[in-house]
């Protein structure tokens, strides 16, 4: 105990500074590192256990002793689940008073989960997203400007208690008409600028028209970001790098950020006890993880629904080689929809899209039953001037080139396409665009 309370006093007195915390964390072991999961986990579930009703009863359930676990192996089966969040009273996980309250922006509809936490645990998350985003080369001098929506939505909090430590220069755009966000926020020359990809996207399209100034980083988050988009924003703003953030408002938006080298993601492993739950043979399973350090609501061993594996290419050399990395996320598991088609995610399309300059990047897929079988219908936004014909051509040379079992399939008429075109712009009403629906699963459920 007297152990823990010494981290503490060094987490918040010594290592409050960015550049110091980041290199303080590149001197600890990966021994130690496991050492301080495993007290922080057994001290979590300690704490869950005597203060939150929903894990007492799951304990007792599951035949959970809590003074045994140290790592999710201790915990046999047992699994916190986002139906878990939604079925019980928020209340029933509460450990201390609550004083923020976030929700959860979930593509599948229905209740929002709620997830609360207190200043302080927001300023301990701030802390090392800031060591994080020192390592992407952010520094005091910088000038930040930010587009996140703010109703029910953590991510302006997450880039709000990052950026104190780092004591740059912030503006508050948030999410307004991307006209205007340019216009407004252009006064200020940000070298930084924050968002979502759909709406930098279009901010990116103002600023191909009327100009741009220096930046040299854009960190994007609350969504995907295909590597297409990526290379667009990066050839308008000329030098700067393009950099996603992966969270959930479950552990407040910081899960874990991309470096330098942009192959996956970096996980928290000083907040989050990590894991690949369920992984098929390619190693893709559900990210599930344990949020260390927190009094208001921890979450133990949370399934994430986002899927996604360890990263295959070996160590990274940068700041933060230390933290564990997974490879993109390949969807969420509410997402994967098996279908004729084959067992298809979001990725799919977006590999089957990715050099097809003559539609948007705003897409759907609906899966809908067929006269025989499944029907996949597109619905694609055609860019001026572009031909419809062209676009099926392409993207059948796509799905045989890069997909060519689901191409034998469809030779077979195990299913059928069927093709919709739109205006640029249309189909993104929301925050958020559904990019995969079963529209046979909701025809059942309604
Ligand atoms: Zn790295």
């Amino acid at each position: 105990m007297a152990i823990h309370r010494l981290i503490k006093f060094v987490d918040e007195r010594l290592l409050n500074q960015p550049g110091r915390r980041l290199r303080f964390g590149q001197r600890l072991t990966p021994g130690l590192i496991r050492r301080l999961q495993r007290q922080g986990m057994n001290r979590t579930v300690r704490y869950a256990a005597k203060h939150s009703r929903f894990y007492q009863r799951k304990f007792k359930e599951f035949g959970i002793d809590p003074r045994k676990v140290y790592s999710h192996a201790d915990l046999g089966n047992f699994f916190t689940t986002a139906a878990d969040l939604r079925n019980n009273p928020v209340e029933d996980f509460l450990c201390a008073p609550p004083e923020f309250g976030f929700e959860t922006t979930g593509t599948s509809m229905g209740v929002n989960k709620r997830v609360y936490f207190s200043y302080a645990e927001m300023q301990h998350y701030g802390r090392d997203s800031a060591a994080g985003l020192y390592n992407l080369g952010v520094r005091r001098e910088d000038v930040v400007a930010d587009g996140f929506d703010y109703s029910f939505w953590n991510a302006p909090f997450t880039a709000y208690y990052a950026l104190i430590p780092l004591r740059c220069l912030h503006v508050i755009g948030a999410f307004v008409e991307p006209k205007e966000f340019y216009e407004r926020v252009k006064v200020y020359r940000p070298t930084v600028i924050m968002g979502v990809p759909t709406h930098i996207v279009r901010v990116t399209e103002v600023a191909e028209k009327e100009g741009i100034w220096p930046v040299k980083l854009l960190l994007l988050g609350g969504e995907n970001l295909s590597e297409r988009t990526r290379r667009y924003i990066e050839s308008v703003w000329k030098g700067a790098r393009v950099v996603l953030s992966y969270g959930q408002t479950e552990a407040f938006g910081a899960n874990g950020i991309e470096c330098p080298e942009k192959h996956g993601y970096h996980l928290d492993d000083l907040n989050l006890v990590n894991e690949i739950a369920d992984p098929d043979e390619d190693g893709y399973g559900e990210l599930t993880y344990t949020t260390l350090n927190r009094q208001v609501m921890p979450l133990i061993r949370y399934r994430s629904a986002d899927v996604t594996r360890w990263a295959q290419d070996g160590q990274c050399q940068c700041g933060l080689q230390l933290m564990p990395r997974v490879a993109r996320i390949a969807g969420r598991s509410d997402e994967l929809i098996n279908c004729s088609m084959g067992n298809i995610s979001p990725y799919w399309f977006e590999e089957i899209l990715r050099d097809i300059h003559d539609v948007t990047d705003d897409w759907q897929v609906i899966v809908r039953r067929g006269d025989r079988d499944d029907r996949i219908e597109f619905h694609l936004e055609l860019r001026p001037e572009a031909g419809a014909d062209e676009v099926r051509e392409h993207i059948f040379r796509n799905i045989e080139e890069r997909f060519p079992d689901c191409w034998r399939y469809y030779q077979k008429r195990f299913f059928e396409f069927d093709f919709h075109y739109h205006a640029p712009r249309t189909l993104s009403t929301g925050r958020k665009l559904r990019r995969l629906i079963d529209a046979r699963r909701d025809a059942w459920e309604q």
